[in-house]
């Protein structure tokens, strides 16, 4: 491996939501301009590092940011009326009883667990529940280690972020690698395990070769491709380069192909910008150097991404720089939707005029994909039937194999932004999935009965 000595090592400073005092840059804006960010960090998580702040927002245009409104929580995630509650609070002090109850009941009102992730999800072997791991479609489980359950810095739009606020009852994670393991063995069917966060890479080295070991093992050959979630190219590239273990990371990735996996570093891109200090393309070229393939992916966010010329550059310049374009994701229901949610026409209009306007290299990116409880539905366009505009739908992923790539066709309604907004084209009462996903359902439940009967 050649050693990265080019790049200068960079003292990691973490800011969250008591530190906002001790950010230079902040200075510059209005006192109740800081009040507003302190209130809505009083709701969602805030964390953030003295990379993101040097190097990435600029500070000049900070209002229209799109990585300013990535990772500084904005008055416009809360409704009116709990903003102005909080802000009062804070405004007056010395309430934090008040403060804490109204915290607590905003964010019982945000959706805390999208797509049934726990009841549906969550696998169980020998009628135990294994909490964190999900498994939705046949390939692919996730597995949330409980150390990597942070990131570097948290992204506002974030649909993990109940995770990263501290309340047990909405947390998902596990430090039981052995279970992992026992669950694939017996699960010949999974190609692919997806370790997952958070950020699993704000872990050291060491712990996550505890993770991947174990499924290097002969035992586990089906399990092909090890995937890794991450947003530390983004928000920390010096994970790859300079920090104390990098060089171990490194070679854990190498291990991986060495005994015959892919490892697949799923980096989570936003917006272009975030590829443009030469540190994310030195890290990303010692990743490559591994052997492992870098897929890139993100949700398209209001106040973010939501244009399509900032998608084509990001596509194409992830495809300079050796990385393939994946998914482009609708903002789940959950947290500040609201505030940062595209319609799906919208959302489809952007993602044609890029996808068009790119080389085929980067045509590689799929979506605007929803990932709803039946499955990852993708938005393939807007179509018109015997008069009638219609969307066409298709499944990229779903709990049953067989719905996959078949396409189906719903009412064209220009502010509908989720599947539950959308109804069946030319009359028909439910889209084709609709039985068997309540057959599912009807089946878990009894399954949960059963166990819970049984202990
Ligand atoms: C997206 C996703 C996957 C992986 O889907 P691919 O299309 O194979 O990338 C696996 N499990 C869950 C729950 C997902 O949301
Ligand atoms: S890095 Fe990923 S998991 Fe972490 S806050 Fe951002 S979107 Fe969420």
């Amino acid at each position: 491996m050649i050693r990265c000595t080019y790049t200068r090592p960079r003292k990691l400073r973490l800011y969250g939501p008591r530190d906002l005092q001790r950010i230079d840059q902040l200075q510059r804006l209005t006192p109740a301009d800081r009040r507003s960010i302190a209130a809505a960090a009083c709701v969602f998580p805030f964390r953030v590092n003295n990379y993101v702040v040097e190097e990435l927002i600029d500070w000049s245009n900070w209002q229209d940011d799109p990585i300013f409104n990535l990772t500084f929580p904005q008055r416009g995630m809360l409704d009116d009326a709990d903003f102005q509650l909080i802000y009062d609070c804070l405004l007056r002090g010395g309430q934090q009883l008040r403060l804490a109850r109204l915290v607590r009941r905003i964010r019982r009102k945000l959706n805390p667990h999208p797509a049934g992730q726990i009841d549906l999800n969550v696998p169980y072997l020998d009628g135990e529940p294994l909490p964190g791991l999900q498994h939705k479609y046949r390939e692919t489980v996730l597995f949330f280690p409980r150390p990597g359950q942070t990131c570097h810095t948290y992204c506002t739009y974030c649909f993990r972020w109940p995770q990263f606020i501290g309340d047990p009852d909405l947390k998902i994670a596990s430090a039981d690698v052995t279970s992992l393991v026992n669950y694939l063995e017996r699960h010949q069917e999974v190609t692919d395990v997806l370790i997952t966060g958070g950020d699993p890479l704000v872990m050291s080295a060491r712990l996550l070769q505890g993770i991947i070991e174990p499924l290097l093992s002969p035992r586990l050959r089906h399990v092909v491709n090890i995937r890794i979630g991450t947003k530390s190219l983004s928000w920390w590239p010096y994970r790859f380069l300079t920090d104390r273990d990098s060089d171990d990371l490194l070679r854990l990735f190498t291990r991986v192909g060495q005994a015959g996996r892919h490892l697949a570093f799923m980096a989570h891109v936003s917006h272009p910008r975030e590829l443009e200090p030469p540190e994310v393309g030195r890290a990303m070229a010692r990743i490559l150097q591994t052997g492992a393939v870098i897929r890139c992916q993100s949700p398209l966010v209001r106040h973010v991404n939501a244009d399509a010329e900032t998608w084509a550059t990001l596509w194409s310049r992830e495809v300079a720089l050796g990385a393939v374009p994946y998914y482009m994701f609708v903002e789940r229901n959950t947290g500040a939707v609201h505030n940062f949610e595209v319609p799906l026409l919208a959302a489809w209009e952007i993602f044609r005029d890029a996808h068009s306007s790119v080389s085929g290299l980067a045509r590689t990116a799929r979506g605007p994909s929803m990932s709803a409880l039946p499955g990852k539905i993708v938005v393939n366009g807007v179509a018109t039937i015997h008069g009638q505009d219609v969307f066409a739908l298709e499944f990229e992923q779903a709990r049953d194999p067989d719905w996959v790539g078949r396409p189906f066709f719903a009412e064209l309604d220009p502010t509908a932004t989720w599947l539950d907004d959308l109804h069946p084209a030319f009359g028909r009462d439910e889209f084709f999935f609709a039985d068997a996903m309540r057959d599912f359902q009807r089946q878990r439940a009894q399954k949960l009965r059963e166990i819970k009967a049984q202990a």
